[in-house]
C-alpha cells in the first residue's frame, strides 16, 4: 500500500477552555525544555559509488538529536511500527510560512516563536522562512518541506466552529511504509481568538495555542494529561511544553532520514 506517493492528512482541533479569558486561575509556566545540543548524530560516512564520476553522499542529520531528559505522557498520531512514529526528515529543512491575512498584528512572531520552540525541542530544523500570500489550498499544492500558517473565521472555515481554535495536519509519502514521512503540514488558526488574545495582552496564552499546534505539526496527538500542552484544552496552567511533550518531540526527531527523493 505505500508504493508511490500516499498522502493522507489529520486534522486535531484543540478547545479553548471556556475559562480563558475570564481572568481566573493561576499561571504556571515552567522552564523544562533541555538545552539543544548532547549526542551527535551516528551519520555514516559519505560512500564513494564504484561507479566512476557517480558519488552518492548518506545524507546527514542537520541539527543535533535532543537529549530525552524528561518524562511525562505523549502519544504520536503515526506509525510505522509498534515503537517507530512517523516523522519529519531530519536530513532537510522545513520551511514555515505565515500569511498573516485576517490574523493579529503579532502573527509573524507568535509563529517565529512556535517555530525556534519546535526546532529547539525537536532537533528539526524548522525554519521560518517568511509570509506568503497564498492561500492553504494553492501553497499545499506541490509543496515539499513546508507548513503553511494561516488564519481563518468560523464562517470561512467550518473546522473552526465552536470552541475550536486552531487545528493541523500532515501529508505522509513515502516508497514504502518503513519510509514513510511527513513532507508537507498546515496549522490553520482562529482569527478572532488571536486577535482577542492580542487585545488583552494574553501572548503566553497565544504562544501556547501555536506550540500546541505546532506539537501536532511535528507529530504530536492529544493526551490525557492536563499538565502536557497536547492535552486538547489549552488552559493558563500548562502554556509551554510539559515533561511528555518535550520527550515525544525529542523522539520525534529521532526518524531516519530519506535515502531517496
Ligand atoms: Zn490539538
Amino acid at each position: 500500500m505505500w508504493s508511490g506517493r500516499r498522502v493522507f492528512a489529520v486534522l486535531v482541533p484543540v478547545a479553548l477552555g471556556a475559562s480563558l479569558l475570564s481572568g481566573a486561575g493561576t499561571y504556571v509556566v515552567r522552564s523544562t525544555v533541555p538545552e539543544a545540543g548532547g549526542q551527535r548524530s551516528s551519520g555514516t560516512q559519505p560512500v564513494v559509488a564504484s561507479h566512476a564520476e557517480a558519488v552518492a553522499v548518506t545524507p546527514k542529520r542537520l541539527l543535533p538529536k535532543v537529549p530525552l531528559s524528561t518524562e511525562g505522557s505523549y502519544k504520536f498520531i503515526h506509525r510505522i511500527s509498534k515503537t517507530k512514529p512517523v516523522t519529519w526528515d531530519p536530513c532537510r529543512t522545513v520551511k514555515i510560512y505565515v500569511n498573516p491575512a485576517n490574523g493579529p498584528s503579532d502573527a509573524v512572531s507568535l509563529v517565529k516563536y512556535g517555530a525556534a520552540r519546535l526546532r529547539a525541542t525537536t532537533g528539526i530544523d524548522f525554519r521560518y522562512a517568511g509570509q506568503t500570500k497564498k492561500s492553504q489550498k494553492r501553497a499545499m499544492k506541490g509543496a515539499r518541506d513546508g507548513v503553511w500558517v494561516g488564519f481563518h473565521t468560523e464562517s470561512s472555515d467550518r473546522t473552526l466552529a465552536g470552541a475550536t481554535v486552531g487545528y493541523a495536519g500532515d501529508d505522509v509519502d513515502g516508497a514504502t511504509k518503513a519510509d514513510a514521512k511527513y513532507y508537507k503540514g498546515a496549522v490553520v488558526l482562529e482569527s478572532e481568538t488571536f486577535k482577542t488574545l492580542r487585545a488583552y495582552r494574553q501572548t503566553s496564552i497565544a504562544r501556547a495555542i501555536v506550540m500546541h499546534e505546532f506539537g501536532h505539526i511535528a507529530g504530536l496527538d492529544h493526551v490525557n494529561d492536563p499538565h502536557q500542552l497536547m492535552y486538547p484544552e489549552t488552559t493558563r496552567d500548562q502554556l509551554t511544553y510539559g515533561g511528555g511533550d518535550l520527550r515525544g518531540l525529542a523522539l520525534l526527531g529521532r526518524g531516519t532520514c530519506r535515502t531517496s527523493v
